[in-house]
C-alpha cells in the first residue's frame, strides 16, 4: 500500500491560534511595576465604580489595550495609595496574562 501523498495527518490544529501578540508574563509584570511607579500614565477612575459601569467602559471600544494596543475589552481599577483608582484596560488576553503576572508579584 503505497501512499499517494495524502497531506499528511489532520493539519495539526493548534488550540490557541493567536493571532496578535498579547503581553508575556515578564513584560506584564514590568508594566505592573510601572503603573506602580507611574500610576498617573492611566487614566483617572471614579472612586465608586460599579460593576456596569466597569463593563460600559471594556464595551465602549474606545480604549487601547496597555498591554499591546489591541481595542480593550476588559477594564479594571488600579488602585493607587498614590493617586487614587485609575482605569487600567486590556484586551482579553493581556488580561490573562496579568492576572498571572499580578498573582506572581505577590
Ligand atoms: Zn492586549
Amino acid at each position: 500500500m503505497g501512499s499517494d501523498g495524502g497531506p499528511g495527518s489532520a493539519a495539526r490544529a493548534e488550540g490557541r491560534h493567536r493571532g496578535h501578540a498579547a503581553v508575556n508574563t515578564a513584560a506584564a509584570t514590568a508594566m505592573l511595576y510601572l503603573i506602580a511607579a507611574e500610576p498617573t500614565l492611566l487614566a483617572a477612575a471614579p472612586e465608586d465604580v460599579s460593576r456596569p459601569a466597569l463593563a460600559h467602559r471594556a464595551r465602549d471600544g474606545g480604549h487601547p489595550c496597555l498591554g499591546c494596543g489591541r481595542p480593550a475589552t476588559a477594564a479594571i481599577i488600579v488602585n493607587s495609595s498614590a493617586a487614587g483608582p485609575r482605569w487600567l484596560d486590556l484586551c482579553s488576553d493581556c488580561w490573562h496574562v496579568v492576572q498571572q503576572a499580578n498573582e506572581t508579584l505577590h
